[in-house]
């Protein structure tokens, strides 16, 4: 893209219940869309498993965070669970934002309500819902080996979080994965041509026609 044409980014924001297809979906994403970063969060929770600091998570100690959110560095942060803090680094999405990139955020309901107060302007909020309960319940079976209680408790979560469906601007019913991909190309088709997001416009329109 031309610097004379660059546009403003978008914070595109996928929430789902878990299973229902959206680590697959912002996977895909991100591998199709050289534009587009994805937001990484800072936790003071510990790294599981095999994840890797800077990739899954910023992990960082409760000081730091407590720093960090002191000098005004996040763009929204939430206590999760009761115990450990999450938060959305300002710098690295302003910065994308302005170089004419998007912003991947793989959040829930809580974490979009919070962004949407800091930069609503910017979001584009799409909710993946699973086609039926029983095929999230298999998916979320396919998963390992979970107690009955565990099951339980997982799916009153998917309930708690589809709730939230209605704050969202798209909503995909993910029966399919190529499907729904090919619906999240639409939708980023069309937000990319909003008139707001290319400010560039106004000076190319001049250069058309000449000063109205
Ligand atoms: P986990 O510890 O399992 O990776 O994530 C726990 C919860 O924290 C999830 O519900 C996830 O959506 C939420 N979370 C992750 N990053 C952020 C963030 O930057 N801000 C907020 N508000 N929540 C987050």
């Amino acid at each position: 893209m031309s610097n004379e044409r660059k546009r403003r980014g978008l914070m595109l924001i996928l929430s789902s219940p878990s299973a229902a297809g959206k680590t697959t979906l912002a996977r895909l994403l991100l591998a199709e869309y050289k534009d587009m970063d994805l937001s990484i969060s800072v936790t003071t929770r510990k790294a599981r498993g095999k994840e890797v600091d800077g990739e899954d998570y910023h992990f960082v100690s409760a000081e730091t965070f407590e720093e960090m959110a002191g000098r005004g560095e996040f763009l929204e942060y939430a206590k999760v669970l009761g115990s450990d803090f999450y938060g959305t680094p300002k710098a690295p999405v302003e910065a994308a934002l302005t170089a004419g990139r998007d912003v991947l955020f793989d959040i829930d309901w809580q974490g979009a309500q919070q962004l949407k107060q800091s930069a609503a302007s910017d979001l584009v909020k799409v909710f993946i819902l699973p086609p039926s309960m029983e095929e999230l319940e298999r998916r979320l079976r396919g998963r390992g080996v979970d107690s009955e209680q565990v099951m339980q408790d997982r799916m009153a979560r998917a309930k708690a979080e589809i709730s939230h469906w209605g704050e969202y601007h798209y909503v995909i019913v993910n029966e399919d994965i190529e499907n729904s991909m090919a619906d999240l190309r639409a939708i980023l088709a069309a937000e990319r041509r909003l008139r707001k997001r290319q400010p560039w416009l106004g000076d190319f329109v001049r250069g058309l026609v000449g000063p109205f």
